[in-house]
Formats: C-alpha cells, structure tokens, sequence
C-alpha cells in the first residue's frame, strides 16, 4: 500500500501540486487522469523520490518513503518517466539490463539474465533486443523503456503516459500486459494516461487532478460519468455503456 500524505510542492510562487492525500491499495492499477498541468507527473516524481516534495509525506508498506535507503527503494518501487533521454547508445538488451542494476551493481547473474530475457519476451522485443535504440522508432523504443521497468521487478510499477507514441495495437498490447502483471504476479500498477477510454476499460481505480488537487478519486465505474468528468475536464462527455465496457465519446463534446 502506498499513503501519499499532504503531500505539496511549489515552483516559484505557484504550487502545482497542492496538499494531496490519496491511498493506493495493492494489487490494482490506478490511474491518474486530469488536464496537462494538474500536477500529475509531479506527484508520481514525488512518489517514486525522484523529486523532493516541499511538504508531507509517501509512505510505502508501512515505511516512510524518505527513511528508505535508495537501493532497497530501486527494488519496491520502477518508474518510467513521461519523456526519455538517453545521450549513449545502447542496445534494447543492455537498457533492459539496466532495469537490474538494483540487484545485481553491473553484474547480471544467471537469474538477472532470465528475467531480462522474460522482460524483452513480455514485451514482444526478441527480434528486436540487439538494435540500437536509436534505430527504433518512438513506439518501440517506448516499449523498450517499458521492459527495464518490468525487469527491475519491483511490487509497484508507476508509468507516466506510457502510451505516448505507440499506435493502437501497442497500446493495447501494453494495458494487457499490466493488467497481467497485476492479475498474476500481484504488482500493482500508478499509471498517468492520457485517454480516458484507456484509463476506463484497464484500471480498478482512478484519481482524477486538476489545478494540483485531487478533484475526484474513486473505483472506476464511479468516475466514468458525465457529471463526474464534467468536473474534471470541464467537458459534458457522453458515457456509453458497451459490454462491459463504459466509453467516453469526447470527439465532439
Ligand atoms: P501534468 O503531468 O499533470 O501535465 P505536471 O506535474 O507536469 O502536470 O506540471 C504541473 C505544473 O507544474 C505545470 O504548471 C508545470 O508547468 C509546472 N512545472 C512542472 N515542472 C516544473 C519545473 N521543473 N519548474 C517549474 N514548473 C514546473
Ligand atoms: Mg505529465
């Protein structure tokens, strides 16, 4: 269970995140939704101690999240962060590696190597793990980001727009993959997406911010409603139900 606390923080003058306190049960993927600037990918740097917060608290099964030493971190909670730079050039192989840095300081055993190899199958990479990342296009190296995450193994996995520059199917492909990760291995899931349909159809629960606060927090069913994402994104969205699908038609709204 993570318990983010009153957690703030301020640039200049402006707090973008705002006095948040929000529980996040194991087991499940939550997503965080909310216009650009609501403070999302603020809050989850904080969360994962990428970021300094200016007040309040993360604390992480029990443990207050500062008081944990960083490699024991790197080893509870993975981080993908909204854009990736990377100035070397590695292969898809060698990124994934990384993702086992925590565990094995350079060194990958015979059990690292398994689970990057598992890493790049989960992430349809095989053909793929000897190129450069240079030679890939958005949507693949954005899978590549995504395997170093699942390699690194950790119980909590939060992502930041992961679906940014992949196409339908590797979308897809990538809320299957997470919803199995959290149905099977018991990982749970903080992700930041950006479509709503998305975050509808894959996750249990949904924090909605807007202006660095929590507006709305809830199970799924609960959020996706037009009276809910009114307040949200200021928008009146119709909600259709298919199967058991609830649906967001934005396009003309
Ligand atoms: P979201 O991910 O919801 O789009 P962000 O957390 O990226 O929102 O940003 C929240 C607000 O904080 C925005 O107004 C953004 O301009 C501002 N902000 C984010 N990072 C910085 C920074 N390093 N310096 C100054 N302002 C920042
Ligand atoms: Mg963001």
């Amino acid at each position: 269970m993570i318990e983010i606390r009153g957690l703030s923080k301020k640039y200049g003058k402006k707090k973008v995140v705002a006095d948040v306190s929000v529980t996040i049960q194991k087991g499940q993927i939550t997503s965080f939704i909310g216009p650009n600037g609501a403070g999302k990918s603020t809050l989850l740097s904080m969360v994962s101690r990428l970021l300094d917060s200016d007040s309040g608290e993360v604390i992480i099964d029990q443990h207050d999240s500062k008081k944990i030493k960083s490699n024991d971190m790197a080893k509870r909670v993975a981080i993908l962060k909204q854009s990736n730079f990377l100035n070397v050039r590695l292969t898809i192989k060698e990124l994934v590696s990384f993702g086992r840095f925590p565990y094995s300081k350079g060194r990958l055993t015979e059990e690292d190597e398994k689970m990057v190899q598992q890493s790049i199958e989960y992430m349809n990479l095989n053909e793929l793990q000897d190129r450069y990342l240079e030679e890939l296009s958005g949507g693949q190296k954005q899978r590549a980001f995504i395997a170093m995450v699942i390699a690194q193994d950790t119980d909590y996995i939060l992502l930041d727009e992961p679906l940014n520059n992949l196409d339908m199917k590797h979308s897809v492909q990538i809320m299957k993959i997470l919803r199995k990760l959290v149905d099977e291995l018991g990982k749970t899931v903080l992700i930041v997406l950006h479509d709503i349909n998305f975050a509808s159809v894959y996750s249990d629960r949904i924090v909605a911010m807007k202006d660095g606060a929590v507006v709305k927090e809830g199970p799924t069913q609960s959020i996706i409603q037009t009276h809910s994402l009114k307040e949200i994104y200021d928008m009146d969205i119709p909600v259709q139900q298919m199967d058991n699908c609830r649906i967001c038609v934005y396009f003309n709204s």
